[in-house]
C-alpha cells in the first residue's frame, strides 16, 4: 500500500486548522490539512439557524482579515462565519482535503514521526497539529432514559423550533447556548421551563464598550487558566438580537419559568436543586464586578467615557425566583422535549500516542506536547482564556508555526 509523506499534518479544517495553515506557509513548512466533512462544519451542521456570533464582527475574527458584509459592531451569522473560514482558506491556499477523516494516529517505532490511517489512505508526517475543536463530543448527563417517552437533543442537534414535537420544552443549561435557545422557542410560542446553573453573564456593553473589549482592557482574555473554582461556572453572552446582556429576571417576565440545576429524574419527575437564588446571585455579583472593574478602569486612565447609573439597577425577583419549583412532573406540565444544553467533552481517541493524563485531558505547554512533532491548537485555556476563540486561536496558531518552523 502506498504511503503519503508530508511535513506538517494539521487535522481539522475549522478556524484553528485555517489559522495553523496561514501561519506555517507564513513559515514556509510544507503541510496538508485534513478535514473529515467541510470547512467550518461545525458552524453547518452542529449550530442551530439563527447562531450569530457571540462576539462582533470587529473582534470575533482573526488579526488578519475582516468582515466584509457587516457593520463591525454586528454579529456575524453562522452562515456569514462559515463564508468568512471558505474564503480565507482560499485567499491564504491553504491546502486543505475535505471529507478525509483520521482514524487513527500513532508514533512511529524510531520516534522520526507519525503514522496516520485516514479513510482514504495511509500518511507519513514528520508533525502532526490536532485541531479538532473545543467542543468535539456532545455530553447528556444520564439523568433521563431514553424509554421516557420524550424527545431529547443536545444543543449540537437544535437546528430551529419546528424541529421540535408539539408541547412544552425543558430546557437544562443556561450558558451562552442554553439561554438563547430557550428564548427562541419561547418567542416561537412553547412553553418553556429552564433549568439554571452557577453562571456568569457579563454585560454586554458598559459606558459605550463592547465586553469583549472589556475584557481586553482589563488584561482578562490574557488570564492563563481558569480559577479552580469556576470550572463549572458556566458563561451566559448573546450576539442575538443586536446583542444583549442576559438577564434572567427578564426571561422569567417574558414567560420562561426559571427552575434551579436539574438534579434527577424519576417515575416521570424531575428533581431540582433548591439553587436557583444562589445562582441568580451569583450572576448578579459577577454582572456587578465587571462594571465596577470598569469603573476603576475608566477613573485609574482619567477616560471620558459615558456615565451608565441604570446599569446597576436589578429587575424584582420574580415569582420563579421566590418560589422555585423544587420537582416537575414532566408529562403534567405538558414537557415533550428535554434540550440539554450541557457542553461537550474531548475525543481523541484515534489519537493513540502518549500525551494524555490519567483524565484523557490532553498534556502540552502552549500546544506543544511532551511527545515531540506533536501539536495541540484550539483548546480551552490552551494558552489563555482567549485561546478558544477565532481570534485568540489565531495567535496560539502564529506561536506554534514558530515552534514547527523551529524545530526543522
Ligand atoms: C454554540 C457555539 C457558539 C460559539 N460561538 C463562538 C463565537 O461567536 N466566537 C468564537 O470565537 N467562538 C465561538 N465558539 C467557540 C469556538 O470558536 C467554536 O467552537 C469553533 O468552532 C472552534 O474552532 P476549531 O477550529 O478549534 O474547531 P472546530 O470548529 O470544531 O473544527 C474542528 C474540525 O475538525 C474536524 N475533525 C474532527 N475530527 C476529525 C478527524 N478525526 N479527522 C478529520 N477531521 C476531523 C471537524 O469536522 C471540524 O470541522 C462557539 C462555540 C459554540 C459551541
Amino acid at each position: 500500500m502506498s504511503v503519503e509523506h508530508v511535513d506538517t499534518l494539521i487535522i481539522g479544517g475549522g478556524q484553528a486548522g485555517l489559522a495553523m495553515s496561514e501561519h506555517l506557509r507564513a513559515e514556509g513548512v510544507p503541510h496538508l490539512v485534513l478535514e473529515r466533512h467541510r470547512i467550518a462544519e461545525r458552524w453547518r451542521s452542529e449550530r442551530w439557524e439563527s447562531l450569530v456570533a457571540n462576539g462582533p464582527a470587529w473582534h470575533d475574527r482573526y488579526s488578519s482579515k475582516t468582515f466584509d458584509h457587516i457593520d463591525p459592531d454586528g454579529f456575524a451569522p453562522a452562515s456569514m462565519i462559515v463564508d468568512y473560514l471558505e474564503e480565507h482558506a482560499r485567499q491564504i491556499e491553504a491546502p486543505v482535503r475535505c471529507g478525509v477523516e483520521v482514524t487513527r494516529v500513532t508514533r512511529k517505532a524510531d520516534g522520526s514521526g507519525f503514522d496516520v490511517e485516514t479513510s482514504q489512505g495511509a500518511i507519513s508526517a514528520r508533525s502532526v497539529v490536532a485541531a479538532t475543536g473545543p467542543f468535539q463530543r456532545p455530553l447528556i448527563p444520564t439523568v433521563v432514559p431514553e424509554t421516557a417517552g420524550l424527545m431529547q437533543l443536545h444543543s449540537a442537534q437544535y437546528r430551529n423550533p419546528a424541529q421540535l414535537p408539539q408541547g412544552n420544552v425543558l430546557v437544562i443549561g443556561a450558558g451562552s447556548s442554553g439561554v438563547q435557545i430557550a428564548d427562541e422557542l419561547q418567542r416561537a410560542g412553547k412553553q418553556v421551563y429552564l433549568s439554571v446553573g452557577p453562571h456568569d453573564r457579563p454585560p454586554r456593553r458598559y459606558r459605550g464598550k463592547d465586553f469583549v473589549w472589556w475584557l481586553g482592557a482589563l488584561g482578562l482574555w490574557n488570564a492563563e487558566a481558569c480559577e479552580p473554582a469556576m470550572e463549572h461556572v458556566t458563561i451566559a453572552v448573546s450576539g442575538a438580537h443586536g446583542g444583549h446582556t442576559v438577564d434572567f429576571r427578564a426571561l422569567a417576565e417574558q414567560g420562561i419559568t426559571l427552575l434551579g440545576r436539574a438534579e434527577q429524574f424519576a417515575d416521570g419527575v424531575m428533581h431540582f436543586a433548591p439553587d436557583l437564588a444562589r445562582s441568580i446571585a451569583g450572576g448578579d455579583a459577577n454582572y456587578l464586578s465587571m462594571l465596577d472593574a470598569a469603573d476603576a478602569y475608566i477613573a485609574r486612565e482619567g477616560l471620558d467615557f459615558p456615565e451608565e447609573p441604570d446599569a446597576r439597577l436589578m429587575r424584582p425577583d420574580p415569582a420563579c425566583v421566590q418560589h422555585p419549583l423544587e420537582q416537575l412532573d414532566l408529562a403534567a406540565a405538558g414537557i415533550t422535549t428535554i434540550l440539554w444544553a450541557t457542553g461537550y467533552g474531548l475525543d481523541f481517541g484515534w489519537l493513540q500516542v502518549d500525551s494524555f493524563d490519567d483524565k484523557g485531558r490532553p498534556v502540552h505547554q502552549r500546544g506543544v506536547s511532551p511527545v515531540p512533532g506533536l501539536y495541540f491548537l484550539g483548546l480551552a485555556w490552551l494558552s489563555r482564556r482567549a485561546s478558544p476563540f477565532i481570534w485568540g486561536v489565531w495567535h496560539d496558531a502564529k506561536y506554534l508555526a514558530g515552534q514547527i518552523a523551529a524545530s526543522r
